[in-house]
């Protein structure tokens, strides 16, 4: 049976992922990075994924594109849950954009190279027709013909975070987790980043979980808002419901440590 349209691209049924920490000399614990976490993400949604530094937001992410084996439940992407080696069909349409755009880029690989990498791995036409493709989409990022032959540390931080979004894009990925991609930038080119990917969501309609700490960028860019802590998601709704009506306590408390947002 088909399933219907208004299924879930990615759904998280009760997820969870224990890390073990400390070492033989300290003593080994258990971390519940993510604790039994159920969360839906519709096609051609934004999803921002609020909460304070070490609450759970990276693996989730990393959970909900095979990166991370969930230790307990199930991801699904289109209904089928994923398994621990993605075929490399599905692999090409989860992505990631990280925080991070030069640990992120090999140092030794100019922009051409880091673009033609994933076409090449995914046999994406041959040699000019990739050359096209990186044209184009370096174009789409904001970027010209003159980065091409350019290596990472001879761009600045906005134009390496354009390169890794363009990496990210390059083979038209259906989902998309930008893990704080604007956090690492300095504010004056944090605004143009988040435009960059804010209209090229619009114009591709890829669906995307945004993370951030940041309550304005996420008011800026996310349709529904989901809020960690301790590794549990402890509100999710629209975001005018989440960001200007919270239910919980704690979204009360990170919006009190912030700015007063516009609706
Ligand atoms: P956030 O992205 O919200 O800062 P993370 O998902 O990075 O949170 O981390 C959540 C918790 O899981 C933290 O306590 C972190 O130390 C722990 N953790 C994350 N990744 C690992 C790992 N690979 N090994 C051990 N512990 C980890
Ligand atoms: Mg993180």
């Amino acid at each position: 049976m088909p399933p219907p349209v208004d299924a879930p691209l990615i759904a998280a049924e009760g997820v969870t992922r224990i890390f073990r920490r400390g070492s033989i000399f300290h003593g080994r614990s258990t971390v519940a990075a993510v604790a039994d976490v159920s969360l839906a993400v519709a096609p051609g949604e934004v999803l921002g994924l609020i909460g304070e530094s070490g609450s759970g937001k990276s693996t989730l992410g990393r959970l909900l594109l095979g990166l991370v084996p969930p230790t307990a439940g199930i991801v699904r992407y289109r209904g089928t849950a994923l398994a621990s080696a993605l075929p490399r069909d599905l692999r090409r349409r989860l992505q990631i954009i990280h925080q991070n755009p030069m640990g992120a880029l090999d140092p030794r690989m100019t922009v051409r190279r880091a673009l033609d990498e994933p076409l090449a791995i995914h046999r994406f036409g041959n040699r000019a027709e990739r050359l096209e493709r990186i044209r184009l989409q370096l174009d789409r990022v904001g970027l010209r013909a003159e980065h091409l032959e350019r290596y990472p540390h001879e761009l600045s931080g906005g134009q390496r975070q354009r390169v890794c979004i363009a990496r990210a894009l390059v083979l038209d990925p259906e989902f998309v987790v930008a893990d704080e991609p604007v956090s690492a930038l300095d504010v004056s080119i944090q605004a143009q980043i988040l435009n960059l990917l804010r209209g090229l969501q619009q114009d591709h309609g890829f669906t995307m979980l945004f993370v951030s700490h940041d309550l304005s960028v996420v008011n800026y860019i996310a349709d529904r808002v989901a809020v960690m802590h301790d590794g549990r998601i402890v509100e999710q709704g629209p975001r005018k419901e989440v960001l200007f009506q919270p239910n919980h306590a704690y979204t009360r408390s990170l919006l009190a440590a912030t700015a007063a947002l516009r609706t």
